[in-house]
């Protein structure tokens, strides 16, 4: 990107912050008199400015018309000011969504009816210096009276700066202006901006002389008016094509594609972090440039700042899209320090960002009191870190068994990743002894301790069968207990996790009755125990009704003998490693008990010669089991899971009836265990992905 480029990008973006000012002071109006009374309490530090939704506008609206007598003057005001925040929220939007060449032209039309008033300001206090009786400018200098003139406090001194900033102003606007314009209209419009000062300059009465600023003004404002008359169509238009190409758009490829589409045009999170930082700098400012500025300690103004960082749902937006960025670098910092080069992660960002919006919508963050929503900011803070260990956890999971199951020489690898296991162990560990000690124990805390103990079980899981993998790697013989051991702890883990959900639910039905409801808490509660209680339980009963058919199909098969083996005299044709046990098909095929029990999740056929593989009695019987439970087609582990990653796909395997011995051994058992590792995943019940993760969080607080 060159820098014109990014220069034009970053005054796009600085266009698009100045509605969002508006649309946050919009938000910050009191449209109710009862809130005035407290907003004046506070009115020095201002933080008890109370937004107000639309919803409860209405509803207020409706109280009052009960329990007042009709008092019209306050209900007209109130009305006047509802019709006034919803205009001004849609005007802002809508400038806001405006494409580029529409806002440079509302900047250009602002800009030169701004000019119009500084004009008319200037004037004003320009002739306001003059004083009355002294001989007038003219005079000074027809008589060369070069005392005067050069007097500090002189007319002519004083003038001058007013003068020159009335060319400037006169020459910009006619520059600018978006009236006619005519080759006459444009010349004389820096004279009409300049004309007051000269009526000054000559000897003219002052009580005249006073009324020509407003005179000077109404050739500007009569062009100001003449445009936007001529522009109430186009504006009309452009926002009913805009409305047009929206749904145009969304027929043809989705509302998802269409919000994506719109949300990159916009840079909408580009913007927000710069209207929050602006924002930010301004409260700053303020607050340190007030007379008590000096004496405010450190820790007070940032508690400040982040209280009236979230006082509207605007801002609160904005602080969502830093908490973001934020997130996102820290999940990149760690996948440099796990040198992974995945980019799965980079969605870190984004839900921990949908994250932290809802948990703030649904505990309602804009509406509380300045020093309740610190406390409540600081306690979804905390929520929103066990969040994060999550993802951690998400993220160098893979890495571990990636780690464990291809033989990776690299120990730097293996390091970094048990380091970072070991910082997600002890951290949850110091941040609950930390709230432990602080806090009386309720329902936040509760939630808070469930999720940290959550993630140091699903850590202590993942290094489980990391280390049982690494111990099959030092093995020379093949390790048919390993999958039921990997199946257990991963059970474990998965019904701790399922438990805690369950308390969760609880939990959070518990808030949502006695602490605070809210129709976002529901919701999410709803999410909550449909994909993290239902789905999960079903998920995790398929699986066991599988394991449980496939156990007892290969149950039914006969075991090979020692000398039926040595006849044989060939590796399993599923995982290419010796056999030392197997069981023998029913089209006589020889195959590890194991390999075969994983290959049976996913179909019934002999792999080797598509033969039904178990006797078709015991098969009716096993098929009503499996048909009780509902299978769903996610559920079936992908067939290359089972197979070698190296060799050529299902369909082909018969021609590898001999592979090659004792050279590829290593190759065959580091694949084995890759295969070994991916199915174990794909079995543990569809695991907890980070949406689903985050549902949790939201519903347990
Ligand atoms: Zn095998
Ligand atoms: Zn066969």
């Amino acid at each position: 990107m060159s820098i014109r480029a990014k220069f034009l990008a970053w005054v796009d973006v600085l266009m698009r912050v100045a509605p969002l000012f508006l649309l946050d002071e919009i938000l910050k109006m009191n449209l109710f008199n009862e809130n005035s009374s407290s907003t004046q309490l506070g009115n020095s530090t201002n933080f008890d400015m109370i937004n107000d939704t639309i919803e409860e506008s209405t509803l207020n609206q409706t109280e009052a018309i009960l329990s007042s007598t009709f008092d019209v003057y306050t209900l007209s005001i109130t009305l006047f000011k509802c019709l006034i925040f919803l205009i001004g929220c849609f005007c802002s939007l809508a400038i806001f969504m405006l494409w580029t060449r529409h806002l440079v032209i509302i900047y250009m039309y602002v800009i030169s009816v701004g000019l119009i008033f500084l004009s008319y300001w200037s004037n004003v206090s320009a002739i306001s210096l003059l004083k009355e009786g002294n001989p007038s400018l003219i005079e000074d200098i027809l008589n060369v009276n070069v005392l005067r003139l050069s007097s500090p406090d002189g007319t002519a001194v004083t003038l001058l700066p007013h003068f020159l900033l009335q060319y400037v102003m006169g020459t910009i606007f006619a520059y600018i202006h978006l009236g006619p314009k005519h080759h006459r209209i444009q010349q004389i419009l820096p004279f009409t901006f300049l004309m007051p000062l000269t009526l000054a300059i000559l000897p003219i009465p002052l009580n005249i002389v006073k009324h020509a600023p407003t005179f000077a003004a109404v050739l500007p404002l009569v062009l100001s008016k003449i445009a936007i008359w001529s522009a109430s169509i186009d504006i009309f238009k452009t926002l009913i094509s805009g409305y047009r190409h929206a749904v145009s758009f969304a027929e043809n490829f989705g509302l998802s594609a269409l919000v994506e589409n719109e949300w990159q045009r916009l840079n909408v999170p580009c913007v927000l972090r710069a209207f929050w930082t602006i924002r930010l700098l301004e409260q700053f400012a303020s607050l340190t440039l007030s007379p008590e500025g000096e004496a405010l300690s450190f820790m007070f103004t940032i508690q400040k700042l982040l209280v009236s960082g979230c006082e509207t749902l605007i801002a609160l937006l904005g602080m969502t899209s830093i908490i973001s960025m934020i997130c996102h670098y820290l999940g990149v910092l760690f996948q440099m320090f796990l040198m992974s080069d995945e980019d799965e992660d980079k969605s870190i960002g984004t839900v921990s960002a949908i994250l932290f919006y809802i948990l703030s919508l649904q505990t309602g963050l804009t509406n509380l009191q300045p020093d309740k929503r610190f406390i409540r900011l600081c306690r979804n803070m905390c929520l929103l870190l066990t969040a994060l260990l999550h993802f951690l956890h998400n993220m160098v999971s893979p890495i571990l068994m990636s780690l464990s199951a291809s033989h990776n020489p690299s120990r730097k690898r293996h390091t970094r990743a048990l380091l970072v296991c070991a910082f997600l162990l002890i951290s949850p560990v110091i941040l609950l002894l930390i709230l432990w000690s602080r806090h009386q124990p309720s329902t936040w805390l509760l939630a808070v301790t469930v999720f940290s103990i959550e993630v140091v079980v699903k850590v202590l899981v993942s290094l489980a069968t990391y280390t049982l993998f690494l111990l099959d790697a030092q093995r020379q013989t093949f390790w048919e207990r390993l999958d039921d051991y990997i199946y257990y702890i991963k059970a474990f883990g998965n019904s701790v996790e399922f438990c805690f959900g369950i308390f969760l639910f609880f939990n959070g039905a518990w808030i949502l009755i006695f602490e605070s409801g809210g129709s976002i808490r529901a919701v999410m509660l709803l999410i909550h125990s449909y994909f993290n209680i239902w789905c999960e339980a079903r998920a995790g009963w398929s699986v066991y009704m599988k394991r449980r058919t496939a156990v007892q199909k290969i149950a039914s098969l006969p075991e090979a003998s020692s000398e039926e083996l040595q006849k044989f005299d060939d590796v399993c044709a599923i995982c290419y490693q010796e056999m030392t046990s197997a069981k023998i098909t029913r089209c006589r095929h020889y195959f590890h008990g194991v390999c075969l029990r994983k290959w049976l999740y996913v179909q019934d056929k002999c792999p080797l010669c598509h033969e039904i593989v178990i006797n078709q009695d015991l098969k009716t019987e096993t098929e009503k089991t499996t048909n009780d439970v509902a299978v769903e087609p996610a559920q079936v582990p992908n067939l290359e899971h089972l197979l070698p990653r190296r060799a050529t796909p299902s369909r082909n395997i018969h021609l590898h009836h001999q592979p090659h011995r004792g050279s590829s051994t290593s190759e065959s058992r580091e694949s084995s265990h890759s295969s070994i590792a991916s199915n174990a995943t794909t079995n543990s019940n569809q695991n907890p992905s980070s949406s689903g993760g985050s549902g949790r969080m939201m519903a347990g607080n």
